[in-house]
């Protein structure tokens, strides 16, 4: 590791905040330069602090501990992602013997300087207590393979010398506080502080100094890994694992079956789904493949900080079945085993501490698959790809602490302590999810006006959706503005073309691929043709079959197998037509092909049942879409109407507003509300239609 401090650019952060005193300035500058390196810390974990004198509104001069908001990510962090809290009353604690959780959030609450500011980190109470001026905190995995060995202390006590204090694990809070000042009375020379199976503290009266100690120190560290593994094989065997080709299908079997078995029963009744994501880099296909690879799933995560991301111990699946009915129950099994084991370990916890947390569900994040890498879990797709992070690197630091020695683990006691703490706690999102967190759907026709509402519908109602069309700029336009609004974080987009089979399929799987799976289902894409039966060309009407019929059978039975390998549900929503009970002059090719889809998706409602899946149809009527992303199909037929009635394109929307009994200009958005009414299954609802027009007498369902 490489010290990357540039007085350049110290200067210039200071320079970026006038109005920021320049400390607090340079204590960004470095945090940033720890936060962007994935060995030291990973997603929020670690954290710094400076302390300053400031004038209060009396003109008071305090101290003040700026200290990192916890869980907030050192490499992206701005000064306001640091509170300031009143440091003589925090001090002050050290005179207790003990403090309970609630109060110690009090404490943490009431001496903060502005109430605005977030709450801060765990280990707030050990910057409070040394009273060095910069103070930085990593789990700098070199550090953590070397307090895993057998006989890490005085590994650490040579490697980095008289200046490094050594202190056993202990959970962040008041004892360790008390602890590392223990620590600096006995050495105030004392430039940096280990704690076992946690990490590392380095200090200095400015913020270029405990940086380059953090550097130096961790450069040691790894020095010492290097000379000591330098020739000697990683990893201790290997074994056999099938070579098959890996690609997206294969990927998709498994995550679809994952996120399958690891969904969560909900005390009302409904699921919990997960998002996947898969790594399979060269490193990781070894990992899963080593001799120990189950070993290296029970032996529990590098630091307790860890476990609220991955959980402490992974799930492995030892083997990947060619045959799908198999490869589905050994997964099943898995992951009920896993849930067991985290059952009983939750229950004796409890029983001996007397505790009442809340449970976690007790699904693992994280699963190795031998011969493939990891798959991990989430609730949503950034707690998924944590997690996936963190598994990575933590795979590789624990084979090379097993090719220097041995890895021993910090006990599972200390980190279901650290787990179910509540401070820890806070850094997962527990507000409830919306109703659709968790699922992902898929938009056919998405570059359209309708595509554009639904997927903008299913988005505000947090499912993740995958936008397909077979007009790539149009799709490029709806994705970018989708983006705008919601993020990228749940947004794919992926081309197809529904009238092959093929073509679909492969969509599907790369979608699972990507994202774990299908779970809601809109098959939208649609063309029209305007012609009288007696001019209608068969070729034409060929090509909107195609398209509208046999475009939405093929996508309805590609989702099939994908309902199956989940086992749970799902809502297929069919976007139909009001012309469907309601049918117009010169638009036959439209109109009997939107019926042929009705049907079919009629029958998928009598197949489907079975697997729990619901098929329901809506039933549009002029939908125009915007100047941006107008509607293709108003775009054809449009013109030609305005020409025969004599209006201009505000007249046509007027003339069908005025045409539908509510007059109300139907919107695509409109069409979205009514998939995701079915899609959150508030009703127990299959094979029906609602139409989404204003109300039009003719095209009442019957
Ligand atoms: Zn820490």
């Amino acid at each position: 590791m490489k010290g990357l401090y540039n007085e350049k650019e110290a200067k210039a952060v200071v320079a970026q905040y006038p109005k920021v005193p320049p400390e607090l300035a340079l204590r960004v500058y470095t945090s940033r330069l720890l936060g962007a390196d994935p060995s030291l810390v990973l997603h929020g974990g670690g954290n710094t602090s400076v302390k300053l004198r400031e004038g209060n509104i009396l003109g008071e001069m305090r101290e003040i501990l700026f200290i990192k908001g916890s869980g907030i990510d050192l490499a992206a962090i701005e000064p306001s992602g640091f509170v300031g809290l009143e440091l003589e009353p925090l001090r002050k604690l050290r005179d207790l013997d003990s403090i309970r959780d609630e109060e110690m959030e009090n404490q943490l609450q009431v001496h903060k300087i502005s109430f605005r500011a977030p709450f801060p980190s765990v280990e707030v109470l050990l910057h409070a207590f040394l009273p060095y001026r910069f103070i930085d905190h990593t789990h700098a995995e070199a550090i953590l393979i070397l307090t895993s060995q057998p006989d890490g202390a005085d590994i650490l006590k040579e490697v980095l010398g008289a200046k490094a204090a050594f202190l056993p694990y202990c959970r962040p809070g008041l004892a360790l506080a008390k602890a590392g000042l223990r620590e600096y009375g006995r050495n105030p020379e004392m430039e940096a502080l280990v704690v076992a199976g946690h990490g590392i503290f380095t200090f200095g009266e400015e913020a270029r100094t405990a940086y380059e100690r953090m550097v130096a120190l961790v450069a040691k560290a790894e020095g010492f890994i290097r000379r000591k593994t330098r020739g000697r094989k990683v990893g201790p065997g290997r074994r056999k694992v099938s070579a098959r080709r890996k690609d997206a299908s294969f990927f998709a079997r498994l995550t679809q079956m994952i996120r399958g078995a690891a969904a969560v029963r909900t005390k009302e009744g409904g699921l919990r789904r997960f998002y996947t994501e898969v790594r399979s880099t060269p490193e990781l296909i070894r990992a899963s493949a080593v001799r120990e690879a189950g070993d290296l799933c029970s032996s529990g995560v590098l630091t307790p900080d860890h476990a609220i991301r991955t959980k402490n111990k992974w799930a492995f699946i030892e083997r990947v079945e060619e045959d799908e009915a198999s490869l589905k129950e050994v997964i099943r099994k898995v992951v009920q085993e896993y849930r067991e084991d985290s059952d009983r370990a939750f229950a004796a916890q409890a029983q001996t501490r007397g505790f009442s947390w809340n449970k976690r569900d007790s699904n693992p994040r994280v699963f190795l698959v031998a011969g493939v890498g990891l798959i991990t879990l989430g609730f949503t797709r950034q707690e998924a790809r944590i997690a996936a992070d963190i598994a990575e690197r933590t795979a590789a630091a624990k084979i090379l602490a097993r090719t220097l020695g041995k890895y021993e683990p910090i006990s599972e006691d200390h980190v279901f302590e650290m787990e179910y703490w509540g401070p820890q706690q806070r850094k997962l999102d527990l507000e409830t999810p919306p109703p659709l967190q968790g699922q992902v759907a898929v938009v056919t026709g998405a570059g359209g006006a309708i595509g554009l509402g639904i997927a903008d519908r299913l988005l505000a109602a947090g499912a993740a959706v995958a936008l397909s069309d077979i007009a790539e700029k149009s799709l490029e336009k709806v994705y970018s503005r989708l983006a705008e609004k919601y993020g990228e974080d749940r947004l794919e987009k992926i081309p197809l073309d529904v009238t092959r089979y093929e073509s679909v399929e492969e969509a599907f799987a790369e979608i699972s691929r990507r994202l774990g799976g299908i779970d809601i289902l809109v098959p939208n894409a649609g063309i029209a043709h305007v012609a009288k039966v007696e001019n209608l060309d068969s070729k034409k009407f060929k090509q909107v079959i195609d398209v509208n019929l046999i475009g939405t059978f093929h996508s309805i039975k590609a989702c099939v197998p994908i309902f199956r390998r989940q086992g749970t549900g799902g809502n297929i929503v069919v976007v139909s037509s009001k012309n469907v009970f309601d049918p117009g002059a010169s638009f036959g090719a439209y109109s009997a092909s939107k019926a042929g889809a009705h049907q079919i998706a009629k029958i998928a409602a009598l197949e489907l049942a079975d697997l729990g899946v619901r098929v329901n149809l809506v039933n549009p009527d002029a939908v125009f879409g915007d100047n941006e992303v107008p509607s293709k199909l108003w775009e054809l037929v449009g013109p030609e109407r305005m020409k025969s009635r004599g209006l201009d394109p505000e007249g046509l929307k007027e003339y069908y507003r005025q045409k539908n009994l509510l007059k109300v200009r139907v919107t695509a958005e409109h069409v979205g509300n009514a998939v995701v009414f079915f899609a959150s299954e508030l009703t127990p609802t299959t094979g029906a239609t609602l139409p989404i027009d204003g109300g039009i007498p003719a095209a009442f369902p019957r």
